[in-house]
Order: structure tokens, then sequence, then C-alpha cells
């Protein structure tokens, strides 16, 4: 083989939408030519948030196997695996623990933010603090060299590399230090205007079906300043467009002009976008209700991704072990 390896996650919290599309999976998708890929579900991340209640945790990770299928992962090129599956992975995070002083975690401005904004949920536990730490673990323990993430999760990827150069100058070189891979992709809005996301109810998701993604396209908040039709828009201040700069690319010059002139309306301008939206999707439906009608395909998957994953992961903790001077029998 001879690639790189690199890894990434989601945690299974849902379905995936648009936003995860060009926001992350396209990406991976691209990534699978060119490195040894592994890509992880990551329940024990989601146990961190979810701990009062984790009966959807099974389901959603099945869930996000079949996502990841129907939009090209391809289990011959990469690894797609179960954190939990993986003991090795707690070894590590807690290993790596010892090498992080607290402050740095009380200082990750993902932690501040969601202690102070996410009031329905009990955060207040040592696993939602050590966050971070597992997920150095999950990277380092793959030894991978690069990790795709979007902008928010790059305060973890540093904090990942400045655990991996402290274990380095005491005992050698043990752990590989990562690079981000940040998506090309801008970030999507959903169809209010607001981030896209699960908790305000405003994405489009990869399984919706054709007559979904209509409705949804047509409720999406366009240029504000463009009230009725004979008013001239601003491509550059509309969501709308910035999805289109995504799937109408040989449209871009229609659009811009028409909507500067006000020759299309954002009628015209919306019913494009669905019929592109639509031709995307289409394949990645055809393929998810193959993957809902034989479940068995996903498990398996999965099964053979965490073999795989078991055996790097042990073979990376062995020379852990070894460096640190634990014991082995
Ligand atoms: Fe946005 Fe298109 Fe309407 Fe212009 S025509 S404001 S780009 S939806």
């Amino acid at each position: 083989m001879g690639k790189k390896r690199i890894l990434s996650g989601m945690r299974p919290t849902g379905r995936l939408h648009l936003g995860h599309y060009f926001g992350a999976l396209q990406n991976y998708v691209r990534l699978q030519d060119e490195y040894d890929c592994f890509f992880m579900i990551a329940d024990w991340h989601a146990l961190t948030s979810e701990w009062q209640d984790t009966s959807q945790i099974p389901e959603n990770t099945r869930e996000l196997g079949i996502d990841w299928l129907s939009v090209g992962l391809d289990p011959q090129r990469c690894t797609m695996f179960v954190q939990s599956a993986v003991k090795q992975h707690a070894e590590l995070s807690l290993i790596l623990g010892m090498f992080t002083p607290v402050p740095w975690l009380e200082r990750c401005p993902t932690y501040k933010e969601q202690i102070e904004q996410i009031q329905n949920r009990d955060l207040s536990n040592i696993g939602f603090l050590n966050y971070p730490v597992l997920q150095a673990a999950d990277i380092t323990i793959y030894d991978a060299v690069a990790v795709p993430i979007g902008e928010d999760q790059v305060p973890h990827l540093e904090m990942c590399r400045e655990m991996v150069r402290r274990v380095n100058f005491i005992y050698g070189q043990v752990l590989v230090e990562p690079q981000p891979i940040l998506s090309p992709a801008p970030r999507l809005l959903g169809i209010d205007g607001r981030k896209m996301s699960k908790s305000y109810g405003n994405a489009i998701y990869l399984s919706d079906p054709p007559d979904e993604v209509s409705r949804k396209a047509k409720l999406m908040v366009t240029d504000p300043a463009r009230v009725r039709r004979q008013d001239p828009g601003n491509p550059d201040v509309c969501s709308v467009y910035a999805y289109q700069k995504l799937v109408s690319t040989d449209k871009l010059d229609w659009i811009e002009t028409g909507c500067r002139t006000a020759s299309i309306g954002c009628m015209d301008c919306k019913g494009l976008l669905i019929e592109r939206l639509n031709a995307l999707l289409d394949p990645i439906r055809g393929r998810r209700r193959e993957l809902e009608a034989n479940p068995r395909i996903v498990d398996r998957v999965l099964a053979e991704g965490n073999h795989r994953a078991r055996e790097a992961a042990e073979a990376t903790m062995k020379r852990v072990r070894k460096a640190l001077h634990l014991f082995e029998e």
C-alpha cells in the first residue's frame, strides 16, 4: 500500500444533512484515493453529552454507517469502524490524560461554549471535559499523519499536537504529530439562514425524499433586500447562492447576472437548485434503499473495520506501553 494514514470521526447523533455532505463527506470520499483512511463512528464521544439516555446511540451508529456507505465511502478502500469496539482508545486516552494539564481542557473554546450554551443537559462530568483527550487518542493510536476536520475542531487538534509533543519530548519519538486537513467547502446555512443544525430544525437531510428537498428549498431565505420579483438582488448575501456555488457551477453567470438585473426570480433560481440537489441525492438515496433493505451489509462492514482497527491500534499500544515502561506480559 504505502499510503499515508489519516483518521476522521463523527459522533452518531442522527441522520446526516447537506452541511455534513459539503463540509466533510465529499472530502472523505475524495481522500480515499490519496490516503489510507480510517473513518470512525465516535460513540464514546456521543456518550459525553448523551449519557443520561443512550438508547438512540446503537440506531444512530448504524444510521451513520448507512449514510457513509451511501455517499460513497468504500470499505474496499477505507476502514470504517466503531470507536467503542476498539478498547485501546480508552487505554491511550487514560495515558494521554497524564500529559494534559486540566487548564488546557478548561480553556478549550468548544468546551467553554457548550458549558455556557447548553442548558438542558448536565455537562459537568469528567468525560465531557476529557473530550479532547479521547479525541487525541483516536488520532494518535493510528499514527495518523493528518485529520480531515472542520474549523470548529481545530482547537482539539491543536491540543492533540501539544500532547504528542509532550510525550515525545520525554520518551522519544513515540507518537505521530498530526496535521489538519481543512474542508475546502464553506459552511452552509440552514433554510432559515442560521447554521445548519439538527437542533434548529433547518437542515436538508441526505435521506430527504425529492418533494421534501423541494419544499425546504422553497422556504430558504434569500437576499432579504429582494422583496419583490422586480427588485435586483445580491448573490453574495444570499444563502441559496452558497449552494449554487457547489452544485450549479456551470450556471453561475446566469444566476449572478439574472439576480443582479432581476431578469430571473428567486423561484427560477431555486428551481435550478432543487433540480441539482435532487440529481446529487438520487444515487445516494438509491444506495441507502439497498442498505436499508439489507442491514447485514453495514453490520459486516463495521465488523471488518473494527477488526482492522483493533490490529492497528494494538500495534501502536505495544509501542506506547514499551516506551512508557508499562507492564506487558
Ligand atoms: Fe438568491 Fe438566487 Fe434569489 Fe439571487 S435569485 S437572491 S441568488 S435565490
